[in-house]
């Protein structure tokens, strides 16, 4: 049901119909309205007050909507992620299919007789009698195919015919596709991803999981593309899922350039249509290969034999509000539920998935050099102390920018901060502008000009003075990417400088043309946000330079560091992607800091082994297990009154193992005008985590206290702000 409840509603069959088989949507009762449902389970009895049951008001589908399988994946992510089945089913459905609409039927339509040819009356119309006999003759034709036979147009003599009922629209079987699979050939491996592929190929028909760690740019991609081929060739289908930010025409052109087959791309710019047809597609298997983002891991397959994860480390693949899942685990649990191989791809691990590979829980395959002609970039510190800066640039820095324009090619600068400046602060008093709902500074923004909060909608006009002293002498603090833009537009001024952040690229095609531009190879400069770091493949940029990598080693958040990792990694991997080599310049305070040194001396994977070491020891994921139960209010004392209350039932219902820290303030303890607290549960194993979870949602759920707050509970939290 398309409602809250944590549990399961009987109801009876419609009367004098056969039992619907579980998986099909019904139309039910509920309360005064009718709503579409789906049939989980039959059950002979029931715990419900039996006099009170309602039976079915109808059966919507003829066939199961969602396979059996499907349908117990859902029913497990339910119960793991907390999460009501009835929200979590209405959450990722297609919105057609919520409503009740009907599953449309992709195969094509061919006119047929609706009457044995025997039984055909003789008609008055000659035109349509040709008609008639034709589909005698032929059995079944398109409309196209009879108006070529008929030599003049078939319409309207086939709606006469259809008015009479002598003949009607048939959906037909596609026949099997006898084209070639591929395209365009495939590339002939080096002797690395060789070995890797032998070994995936052999995994192909039942259950494994795999992580291929790879640098970036060594030819992974071209590894699922020939896995995918072989699966295709066995008539199977393939699930490829990419981060949000990845799904780029580009990465689809790859795609599509090599396979002559249904592809389906699910990403968050479809129609509802789009998405109805893509999902019956996928479920009818006129789809061989769906790529999509998060939501894709729920996609109907009537033959899969391959799941592939991309960029796995990706926090896009973690929902973050409403159904909480995270779509690696889930797509892992339906792998070994459908006993087919399942690949993970990235250059820079989770640290989660890199722990089960070291322990064997996955087998690990590594690539270590770039495919092609590509080398490694070079990857160095530059000491901002005692260097005079340029709005956030050393002399260092937009030298070599210098040199790279000069020599034709391109550079890419990193910040990850859009706006102008993240604060403006009074230079007389220090009063600084913060919105008031969410008690943050306002981030300034010049283009166009305000104050604008990045946690919530809230902006403003910019004050032409200050607001606690009246002085006029407010200026920006800090840097944003608009102001890398101008400050590089000034040095540079015969250059292009492109800027992409959320900003710059909110109207639909914006990034595809600024990348087209980039791909374009005239010589500029690339500025912006962690958008730019991810997926491209820019060919000409041999300069990378990160403005800023301090944040990262001295934040409260555990995971600060690997994202750090994980983000300069990907960034670097931006450069020397073709013929022309690479360096990274990262700009920092602290270029002895060991976690960066190691970064840049070891590279990721040993940087990532050592933080694992450091997990360990901190008895931190992945070594320790959590449930983040959050709550907010606008009245201040609510949250963490509701939050002791729960802490002090679960002091009552004591788990082996089970740990509770707080209530506390969240690290955002106020957003959007709402105060926010949070309760940590952990524990070594999931298992009395996943019950105490399970206890602890019935019973908030039957807390009137609780009900003044939104609360939330967050399975394997990765943000705890
Ligand atoms: P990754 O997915 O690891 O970043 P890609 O598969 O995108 O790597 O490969 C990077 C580049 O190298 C692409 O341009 C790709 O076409 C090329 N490439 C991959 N494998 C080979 C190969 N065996 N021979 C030549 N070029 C290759
Ligand atoms: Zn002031
Ligand atoms: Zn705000």
């Amino acid at each position: 049901m398309p409602c809250p409840l944590r549990r399961l509603l009987h109801y009876l069959p419609v009367p004098e119909q056969a039992l619907p088989p579980p998986g099909v949507r019904v139309s039910v009762p509920f309360g005064r309205r009718e709503v579409v449902g789906i049939v989980v389970r039959i059950d002979a009895s029931t715990d419900q007050d039996a006099h009170k049951l309602r039976p079915l008001s109808a059966v919507l589908d003829q066939a199961p909507l969602l396979d059996a399988a499907l349908l117990e994946c859902y029913l497990w992510a339910s119960q793991y992620y907390l999460y009501p089945i009835g929200l979590a089913l209405q959450t990722s459905l297609p919105p057609a299919l919520r409503e009740g609409k009907p599953l449309p039927d992709l195969r094509p339509l061919h006119w047929q007789l609706r009457v044995p040819p025997e039984a055909l009356p003789r008609l008055r119309s000659a035109r349509q009698q040709e008609a008639l006999d034709l589909l005698a003759r032929y059995h079944s034709l398109s409309g196209a195919e009879l108006s070529a036979l008929l030599e003049r147009p078939a319409p309207p003599l086939l709606k006469a015919l259809q008015d009479k009922h002598l003949v009607h629209l048939v959906p037909i079987e596609p026949e099997a596709t006898g084209a070639p699979l591929l395209k365009t050939p495939a590339l002939k491996f080096n002797s690395e991803q060789q070995a890797v592929f032998t070994a995936l190929r052999q995994s192909l028909g039942a259950f494994s999981c795999h992580l291929l760690e790879g640098i970036t740019g060594s030819g992974k991609t071209e590894i699922y593309l020939q896995l995918i081929a072989e699966v295709l060739a066995k008539g199977q289908q393939a699930l490829v899922l990419v981060p949000e930010i990845s799904l780029t025409p580009q990465t689809l052109t790859r795609f599509r350039e090599r396979f002559q087959r249904e592809i389906v791309a699910f990403h968050s710019g479809l129609t509802d249509k789009e998405r109805l047809e893509g999902w019956a597609k996928a479920q009818s298997g006129a789809a061989q290969i769906v790529i999509g983002t998060r939501s894709a891991v729920f996609t109907p397959l009537c033959n899969p034999g391959l799941f592939i994860i991309d960029e796995e480390h990706d926090d896009s693949y973690k929902q973050q509000d409403g159904f909480r899942y995270g779509a690696r685990d889930l797509a892992i649990w339906r792998a070994r539920q459908l006993g087919l191989p399942v690949l993970l791809g990235s250059a820079t691990p989770s640290l989660e998935s890199l722990n089960n590979a070291l322990r064997g829980r996955y087998r690990l395959h590594q690539l270590h050099q770039r495919a092609g002609v590509a080398q490694t970039p070079l990857l160095r510190p530059v000491d901002l102390r005692q260097q005079t800066l340029y709005e956030g640039f050393s002399q260092t820095l937009l030298q070599a920018v210098r040199r790279c324009l000069e020599r034709g090619e391109q550079v890419l600068i990193f910040l990850n901060r859009r706006g102008f400046a993240p604060m403006l602060r009074c230079q007389h008093c220090g009063w600084f502008a913060e919105c008031p709902r969410c008690e943050r500074a306002y981030t300034l923004h010049q283009q166009p000009g305000a104050l604008r909060c990045h946690h919530c909608d809230a902006h403003k006009p910019v004050p032409p003075r200050c607001e606690q002293c009246g002085a006029a002498e407010l200026s920006g603090e800090g840097l944003g990417t608009e102001r890398s833009e101008q400050r590089l537009q000034l040095e540079f001024p015969d250059f292009p400088i492109l800027r992409i952040d959320s900003d710059t690229t909110r109207a639909a095609g914006r990034l595809h043309e600024l990348v087209q531009t980039v791909q374009s190879g005239i010589p500029c400069v690339l500025v912006g946000t962690q958008m730019i770091a991810k997926g491209h493949h820019f060919p000409k940029v041999s300069l990378v330079g990160v403005l800023d990598a301090d944040s990262g080693l001295f934040s409260a958040d555990f995971r600060a560091q690997e994202n750090l990792g994980q983000l300069l990694t990907q960034v670097a991997g931006r450069a020397g992607r073709g013929d022309v080599p690479g360096t990274v310049l990262i700009q920092t305070w602290y270029p002895e800091h060991p976690a960066l040194l190691r970064l840049l001396h070891e590279g990721y994977g040993s940087f990532a082994r050592h933080l694992l070491d450091e997990r360990r020891q901190g008895a931190l994921p992945p070594f320790m297990h959590f449930i983040l139960l959050r709550a907010e209010a606008m009245q201040r004392d609510l949250p963490p009154r509701v939050l002791g209350l729960a802490r002090h039932w679960l002091a009552q219902h004591p788990a082996p193992g089970l740990e509770c820290f707080g209530p506390m303030p969240s690290p955002y303890g106020k957003k959007a005008g709402r105060f926010r607290a949070q309760l940590i549960l952990q524990a070594a194993t999931r298992q009395p985590l996943q019950q105490a979870g399970q206890a602890l949602a019935q019973w908030l759920d039957a807390q009137p206290e609780a009900r003044k707050v939104r609360w939330a509970l967050d399975v394997d939290p990765l943000d705890f702000s």
